[in-house]
């Protein structure tokens, strides 16, 4: 199928975006990676009046260090957070996770902010932004506000972007340097969308858990950080009964829901089986950068 007709603009500053934006909402998309949006447009599930490609605002596709966090531009390709040694030295669970999104074609034309924007319940990019509780810059013409992940992804497909705004950039926290993270995902198919995937970031301090982030995605309508979880297991020693009481604890913790495909057991068990899984290389990245006197990633 063929989109229907819309007027195509084509921006090349971020007034010049914002402004259409602000005189064409609610009748203008924005046009990032159009990984996403191509699609939707193609079978008609979208059919906005026009069009705004904002692919020449490449200023904001800049990742740098700003203090205790990252700060990475909406424009940063899926590719550009996988090869991005910033993003390896301090934010590595975004790099990892951005390393596992679709097939190249689509790394190397989807956005950061697209994928945010798009809010697939399972987009590996929205896990790790909800995991790290990211903030997230939108901006309007003549105003700007900052959100939590959490409070941006409202819903399947559904943020709380508003029609005339843009998602700008996003400040994920810097890692303290002994810190390490894993994401474990699980798919049908090499490429496909995970049916539920794990992330975990975990510090140690004299052998016990001294911060411990658990996130889920897959199992609700949005990605989870299971914080009650996470708080009960700190201040322990991560041993192997500790690591499947932390697994197990997550999997009673979500609520998926029945679907006709994958029952609500299945992504239970994933769950458990993918924290543990995550906690497992979590430890082992631990231990090694200890033996080797490194930095854990
Ligand atoms: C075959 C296939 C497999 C895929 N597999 C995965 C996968 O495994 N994991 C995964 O996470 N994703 C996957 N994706 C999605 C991919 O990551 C997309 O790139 C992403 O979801 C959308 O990013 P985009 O830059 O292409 O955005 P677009 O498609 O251009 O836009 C998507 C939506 O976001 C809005 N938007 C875009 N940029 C902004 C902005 N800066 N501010 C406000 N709104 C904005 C658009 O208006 C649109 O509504 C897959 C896609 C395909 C086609």
């Amino acid at each position: 199928m063929k989109p229907a007709p819309f007027t195509y603009h084509r921006p090349s500053t971020l007034a010049e975006a914002l402004d259409l934006l602000a005189d064409l909402a609610p009748d203008a998309k924005l046009l990032a990676g159009g990984q996403s949006l191509g699609p939707m447009l193609n079978m008609r599930l979208a059919s906005p009046a026009h069009l705004v490609d904002i692919n020449d605002l490449s200023e904001f596709s800049r990742i740098r260090l700003a203090g205790d966090w990252l700060e990475v531009g909406a424009l940063a390709r899926h590719h550009e957070l996988a090869d991005s040694e910033l993003l390896q030295n301090h934010c590595p669970l975004l790099a990892q996770a951005a390393q596992t999104i679709g097939h190249y074609a689509i790394r190397q034309r989807g956005t950061l902010g697209g994928s945010l924007a798009n809010a697939d319940p399972v987009a590996q990019l929205a896990l790790v932004a909800v995991t790290l509780d990211a903030r997230l810059k939108l901006v309007r013409r003549g105003a700007e506000r900052e959100v939590s992940a959490r409070d941006f992804l409202r819903s399947a497909m559904t943020t709380s972007l508003a029609p005339q705004e843009l998602l700008l950039s996003v400040r994920f926290p810097r890692s303290t340097g002994r810190e390490a993270s894993a994401l474990r995902i699980f798919n049908r198919r090499h490429g496909d969308y995970a049916i539920v995937a794990a992330a975990v970031t975990m510090t140690l301090q004299d052998g016990q858990v001294s911060q411990l982030r658990l996130g889920v995605s897959g199992v609700a309508p949005v990605p989870l950080r299971l914080d009650e979880v996470s708080q009960r297991f700190e201040h322990q020693r991560p041993d192997a009964r500790w690591r499947e009481a932390v697994a197990l604890a997550c999997a009673q913790a979500v609520e998926p829901e029945e679907d006709e495909r994958i029952p609500a057991v299945y992504r239970r068990e994933l769950t458990q089986t993918l924290v543990a899984r995550a906690l497992g290389r979590v430890l082992e990245k631990l231990e090694q950068a200890a033996n080797a006197g490194a930095t854990p990633t």
